[in-house]
């Protein structure tokens, strides 16, 4: 079986947003052990979808479209693909139904145009969309199959998941069962040389993914049965564990700040942070979690001296010495709010984000995170994207450099080589902002 996708939509052509449903659909596709061979994308224009449509039936077993199904006169695929392949469009009643009470839900009612988003091909699959109004659809044709999603990821994921994944399952034989592992702190070029000959290997098959200065690893096999396919990886799954050591944080998870909010519920501890370059976004990421606020006690952005001194104790003369981006800023940052907060860890993060305020001495991209317990503090000084990187990505990797030092220190494993330990600093004014 092989699958090709067409991505509906003007926008997409012109590069106004990232085509996000292609690569999520090519790698469930590929989950599935159904190959992607062909991904085209159509502006919303008819005679130009239908001849994709055409080339594509031509070629394929399935085809795949997103967008295009709202209610507006530039979403025309289901028109069109109806039209190309000989359907009536019949209006589905409790398809309308369902759309006119996700209206009255949202305290609307629902417009004519709406009407079409019900009008679906005859004969067709209808898969209902929980997530949004326009359902989608599959449309059986001899032995093709077109299957039409709508283009929101957030509909699209949810709705591939639960209807087309297991109608699609049933094409590719035996059960698909893969696990995820994440690391950070390995570059994914050594990740590759250290599991270079698992990569090769079929059964499981080892996938790598680099995003943002972290790695995925997706074990997957393929068997008569989930407990077989589990039975076919695990091996791997330890292997790989075993090579890559501490710097997996983590078997099905979703992310760093998930890690760290799951280590901290499980010993029933706190953190809190002090942030300057990266201006909440540590806090906004661990309080993404859900239950996150069993273990997250504060986060503060002190970007000015002033404020470093006077909420975090951190010492004028450190300030005026060595600077607020130091290393001893840092860890009194870490080991002011941890007091300040009474929390059992305390983080601080200090640091250069540019594009502007860099020297010789102190370029852009330089950051100093560190992590404090009260009985030990490490500090790493990073040198983030050698003083070419984007101001976005040196915040959030100085972020995700924060939540991995978290993490080691939560779980008491050894930090990272280029961290250094220092004595937990003693603030100027080390009460806790409640009295203990
Ligand atoms: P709606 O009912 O919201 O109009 P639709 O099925 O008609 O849904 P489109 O109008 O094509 O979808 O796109 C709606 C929005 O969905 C786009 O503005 C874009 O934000 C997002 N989107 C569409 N296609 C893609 C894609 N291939 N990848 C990522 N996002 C997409």
């Amino acid at each position: 079986m092989n699958a090709e996708l067409l991505s509906v939509g003007t926008e997409l052509l012109l590069g106004n947003i990232l085509n996000t449903d292609a690569r999520y659909l090519a790698n469930e596709l590929a989950e599935l052990g159904i190959n992607v061979l062909h991904q085209s994308v159509i502006g919303d224009n008819e005679a130009r979808l239908i001849e994709a449509l055409q080339l594509a039936i031509s070629r394929s077993d399935i085809i795949i479209t997103s967008g295009g199904l709202g209610p507006t006169g530039d979403d025309i695929t289901r028109e069109t693909i109806a039209k190309a392949l000989g359907k009536k469009l019949i209006l589905d009643e409790p398809s309308l139904e369902r759309i006119r009470e996700s209206f009255s839900r949202m305290g609307r009612s629902m417009g004519k145009s709406n009407i079409k988003q019900a009008m679906l091909p005859e004969g067709c699959i209808i898969l209902q969309n929980d997530w949004g109004t326009a359902p989608g659809c599959i449309v059986e044709q001899g032995k093709k199959i077109v299957v039409m999603l709508p283009g929101p990821p957030r509909e699209l994921y949810p709705l591939f998941a639960k209807t087309v994944r297991p109608y699609l399952s049933k094409f590719s034989e035996g059960i698909i069962f893969s696990t995820s592992l994440r690391e950070f702190g390995i570059p994914e070029s050594t990740v590759q040389e250290i599991l270079d000959d698992l990569m090769k290997g079929t059964s499981p098959t080892l996938s790598p993914y680099a995003k943002e200065g972290e790695v995925q690893l997706r074990v997957t096999a393929k068997a008569a049965t989930e407990e077989q396919a589990r039975k076919i990886c695990h091996p791997v799954v330890d292997e790989v564990k075993r090579r890559l050591g501490n710097a997996i944080y983590g078997e099905d998870v979703e992310n760093l700040q998930q890690a760290v909010v799951q280590a901290l519920k499980k010993r029933n501890q706190k953190i809190a942070l002090a942030e300057s370059c990266t201006g909440g976004m540590t806090a906004s990421r661990i309080t993404e979690v859900s239950g996150s606020s069993e273990v997250f006690e504060c986060g503060v952005v002190t970007y000015a001296n002033r404020v470093k001194e006077a909420l975090l104790g951190v010492r004028q003369e450190t300030l005026e010495t060595d600077g607020a981006v130091s290393e001893q800023t840092a860890s009194q940052m870490a080991e002011g709010i941890r007091l300040k907060a009474a929390a059992d860890y305390g983080v601080g993060i200090t640091g250069i984000a540019g594009p502007g305020g860099g020297t010789a001495e102190k370029p852009v991209g330089l950051v100093y995170v560190s992590v404090s317990d009260g009985k030990d503090c490490y500090v790493r000084r990073l040198l983030l994207g050698h003083g070419n990187a984007e101001r976005e990505f040196i915040r959030y990797l100085s972020s995700s450099n924060a939540l991995d030092m978290a993490r080691r220190m939560i779980l008491g494993i050894p930090q990272m080589k280029s961290a250094v330990r220092v004595d937990p600093p003693r603030p100027q004014n080390p009460g806790s902002y409640f009295g203990k």
